[in-house]
């Protein structure tokens, strides 16, 4: 027998329009070198639904992917509403990747209209040289832009003015395409993750619960993690759900001393961002200190944040640190490290050494850990295995793209490539990832394509590229170089000929020249050994845009 109930479409519209009736004076404000700029939700969404009615009369039919290469603001929280709420899929392009592999990604994608931040116009250009026929843009700048930053673009301005204020938003099917996200790809090209209304949706919802992040009205959000990451990992939807103020950091990204007096002067009681983020904070509240004592919780995730580091926070500036664990796959929020009341008698090294692993899963995700022949390992603490994952909010497969959606699954099961061990209250520990990626202060580098990059050179036999320690960035790549026979090729020599393919901050940090690369037994580069030569972590360097 059927239940029944009422179905109402769990639509990405359906949050904004919460925000604009009961909080319609709430603030989004976007900070910018000449001052911040604050709109209403009120104002937000009147915005939203003009932009989507100018969409829809220049052509821009549902299922159409419509990319933004932006950093935060209000304009781009528009659009995360526009976009999907006229029935087109919002298309987050990564701004830290190469220009090449942005290139690869909108011919993927198959973008319809680039909207570009101008403060991102040089790079674009760089994008938009390889690209076989030009993509109709918009220049994503505010009232200040009077005539397009972004060569050949419309203004922003210009297109919310042509649209209708009254626009009513379409009853779309709650398994449509919303949000696309491209992650890194172990192997080849990056990968389309398509999330759907009902997923951000649910997991929006989650976001409110009292054991995950409890966000509520009374919050002021930071989203320091850029909101071309897993939709800035849900926090402008489910902010806007509870109608919690907003505060983007614009073009001025990650700077410490800009986040500290964003903190200070708007209030800001939770703070999204990867560890590095954070790490930095620390620094430059010793330099200059600020009042951060609005700050509740810190949430951090896309890397482990050493627990000392927690520690410091809560000892120094009284804030929560709560790291989450998960992949643009899932949602991406998965597991949360949240003490138990089980743990309520732990001694504060036990405590911190919990809360700096990677906790249990969400109400709403269910997990397995694996070994290689699909069992379950022991909830012991000590047995290693994959991390599984299904739930409303995990990905199913990827955007065309049948082959490596058909790998990515093992029984309905969602293949993490993360390795961990699990207690018996069910609590997660990464301890190794079995894909072949650095994360450098939350952005990933690709060790193959550094490897193939280093291989090419005439100089060299075999090059093999690891993650290394490293005290800000968390993981830095680091290159094993067997010379060819005869060849003198130097460190800066294998770099600078590497250099014009990547962004900066993928190059390697070091060269180890090394007679042979450990293989293992199925003659494959053995990176666990390399990674057990390596010393402990450094600092300082690049490591990140
Ligand atoms: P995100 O944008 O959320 O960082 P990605 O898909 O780029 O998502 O990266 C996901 C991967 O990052 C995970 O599979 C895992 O290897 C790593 N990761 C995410 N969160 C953590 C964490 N809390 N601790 C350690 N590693 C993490």
């Amino acid at each position: 027998m059927r239940g029944l109930m009422q179905h109402d479409e769990l639509l990405v519209s359906r949050l904004l329009e919460r925000a604009e009736t009961f909080h319609p004076r709430v603030r989004v404000v976007t900070a910018g070198p000449a001052g911040a700029h604050e709109e209403s939700y009120a104002e937000l969404a009147g915005r939203a639904r003009r932009v989507a009615s100018a969409l829809i009369a220049r052509g821009i039919r549902p299922g159409d992917r419509v990319a933004t290469f932006a950093w935060n603001s209000s304009r781009h929280l528009e659009l995360y509403f526009a976009v999907p709420g006229m029935g087109a899929v919002l298309h987050t392009l990564n701004a830290r990747l190469h220009p090449r592999q942005v290139a690869a990604i909108v011919r993927h994608a198959g973008d319809a209209t680039v909207f570009v931040d101008p403060a991102l116009a040089g790079e674009w250009g760089a994008v938009a040289a390889p690209l076989d026929a030009p993509v109709p843009l918009v220049s994503l700048g505010g009232e200040e832009e009077t005539s397009a930053v972004v060569p050949g673009a419309t203004l922003y301005e210009d297109l919310v003015a042509s649209g209708d204020a009254g626009f009513a938003w379409p009853d779309v099917d709650e398994n449509d395409a919303a949000l696309l996200c491209y992650t890194s790809g172990t192997t080849g090209a990056p990968k389309g993750v398509l999330s759907s209304h009902r997923s951000i949706y649910l997991h929006a919802l989650m976001h409110t619960m009292a054991d995950t992040v409890a966000l509520s009205e009374r919050d002021v959000v930071l989203s320091v993690v850029p909101m071309f990451h897993a939709g800035g990992w849900g926090f402008p939807y489910s902010a806007t759900l509870v109608g919690a103020a907003q505060v983007l950091p614009g073009a001025l990204g990650a700077d410490a001393a800009t986040l500290a007096a964003l903190i200070e002067t708007q209030g800001v009681t939770v703070a999204t961002g990867v560890p590095t983020v954070w790490i930095n904070l620390l620094r430059e509240l010793e330099r200059a200190p600020r009042d951060v004592s609005s700050l509740r919780m810190i949430k951090t995730g896309g890397a482990a944040m050493p627990a000392a580091r927690i520690r410091e926070y809560r000892e120094r500036h009284g804030v929560e640190v709560l790291q989450g664990w998960g992949m643009t796959e899932t949602g991406p929020l998965a597991s949360l490290a949240r003490p138990a009341p089980e743990h309520d008698d732990l001694s504060e090294d036990e405590r911190d050494r919990l809360l700096a692993g990677q906790g249990r899963p969400v109400p709403g995700i269910r997990i397995r850990v694996v070994d290689v022949s699909g069992a379950q390992v022991p909830w012991d603490a000590a047995t290693i295995g994959e991390i599984q994952v299904r739930g409303n909010w995990v990905a199913a497969g990827y955007f065309s793209d049948p082959a490596r959606s058909a790998e990515a699954l093992q029984d309905g099961w969602l293949r993490t490539g993360d390795m961990a061990t699990i207690d018996p209250l069910g609590f997660l520990r990464l301890v190794d990832r079995n894909k072949d990626l650095v994360k450098s202060g939350g952005e990933w580098i690709s060790s193959l394509e550094l490897e193939a990059a280093l291989m090419a050179h005439p100089g060299v036999q075999e090059a093999a590229v690891v993650a290394a320690p490293h005290e800000t960035w968390l993981e830095r790549p680091l290159a094993f170089v067997v010379r060819r026979g005869g060849s003198a090729a130097t460190k800066e020599e294998l770099l600078s000929s590497i250099a014009p393919e990547f962004p900066s901050w993928w190059l390697p940090d070091d060269v180890v020249f090394v007679d042979e690369i450990p293989k293992t037994s199925v003659g494959k580069f053995d990176k666990r050994a390399l990674r057990e030569r390596l010393g402990p972590s450094s600092d300082g360097g690049d490591g990140t845009a």
